[in-house]
């Protein structure tokens, strides 16, 4: 079997359903990756940043080295790129290639043997948590008032949901008392059985954080994700002993995640299959993290892709569902698995079992 295409598409105005309260955002842009074989299958894998240069790149420059290639050969063919494309110069923009192309690829393999992504990796669970993300304001939208906040939470548990993460630290200066009071209305608005976590998207000083960790303590916080700038691997061991809080980073990365198991950085480790790991790397990071006891999480979108490899290795946690962008995956792809009381079931399909709506290209591509 040999790859004979490999095309990105570039897709934008895709209506999605908008938060439960606010009309916007109602549309979304996506960067699908397309793998064809000579043996008619075919590989899907979104990149987890849609921008357009991505989009001339993969088709200018990756798909003449691919074009020919084993599909299964998935080392061989990261090493080839590697070789012609270099990380020294391409830096994130060549590791958000590499990682959607080793999604398409792990979609062509699963295909290929008639079983699903989660099995080949290892199937460690039948099922898998699942967080939602909401209350991000998106589109030049006014940040999330207070009240909004909790009424949007209270509604989301009062759909099965039993886990909700919300982001701290975003304001100009990051504000550790406005940030407690955001957490605290929505810790009374769903009660003490649900568990609750925070984002702080790598914004926050070190005495930022530890400031938020104290106040917020009493909240019951699950995790605490990203808190520190540039997940700087030294502050946020520091970070970890001032707080019985978990400390998750691993998706927004200058550091390696093994820069941040060999520093006693986190306590969650949470690579992203398509942004910046794949399939295989994921597999790699969760071995990795096993030998240092750190469990897999997984944080910045793409949920339904990064299931098969939650729920696929032994050390694998929880996915996130980030609002937005698990509306935009209903609108994009068919059979995207719903959360059900707090759980995901990977797809038992072969491959991802994620494949795009039909029309959805020809309807909302732009020709670049
Ligand atoms: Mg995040």
């Amino acid at each position: 079997m040999i790859i004979t295409k490999l095309q990105a598409h570039h897709l934008r105005e895709i209506p999605i359903q908008s938060p439960p309260y606010r009309d916007l955002p109602d549309r979304t842009r996506a960067l699908l990756v397309e793998v064809t074989t000579d043996d008619g299958l075919t590989g899907w894998a979104p990149a987890g940043y849609a921008h357009k240069s991505i989009v001339s790149f993969i088709n200018t420059y990756v798909a003449e080295l691919v074009v020919g290639e084993d599909p299964l050969r998935r080392a061989r063919i990261q090493n080839k790129l590697q070789a012609n494309l270099t990380r020294r110069h391409l830096g994130a923009t060549l590791t958000n290639v590499l990682a959607t192309l080793d999604v398409a690829l792990w979609d062509i393999k699963g295909q290929y043997t008639g079983q699903s992504v989660h099995t080949l990796i290892g199937g460690a669970h039948d099922r898998i948590p699942v967080y939602i993300t909401h209350g991000a304001a998106y589109d030049n939208a006014p940040v999330y008032s207070v009240e909004e906040l909790a009424r949007e939470a209270k509604l989301l548990v009062e759909q099965g949901n039993t886990h909700i993460k919300n982001v701290v630290g975003r304001q100009a200066v990051p504000d550790p008392e406005d940030d407690y009071v955001r957490m605290a209305a929505i810790r009374e608005a769903v009660g003490p059985d649900i568990s609750l976590a925070m984002d702080g998207n790598c914004r926050m000083t070190l005495p930022q954080a530890i400031r938020l960790c104290r106040l917020t303590e009493e909240l019951n916080i699950s995790f605490l994700e990203e808190p520190i700038l540039d997940n700087e691997p030294d502050l946020l061991r520091q970070l970890r002993a001032h707080t019985a809080i978990p400390i998750a980073a691993g998706a927004n990365h200058r550091f390696s995640a093994r820069d941040l198991l060999m520093s006693a950085a986190v306590d969650i480790i949470q690579p992203n299959v398509c942004n910046d790991a794949g399939y295989t790397a994921g597999i790699a990071i969760a071995e990795m993290a096993e030998a240092f006891n750190v469990p897999l999480g997984h944080g910045n979108g793409s949920g339904p892709h990064n299931v098969a490899l939650q729920a696929g290795v032994r050390n694998g946690k929880i996915v996130e569902y980030h609002f937005h962008k698990w509306m935009a995956y209903n609108a994009i792809f068919e059979s995207v698995p719903q959360p059900e009381n707090g759980f995901l079931t990977p797809s038992a399909e072969p491959g991802t079992g994620l494949r795009p709506r039909d029309g959805l290209i020809t309807e909302y591509r732009v020709s670049e």
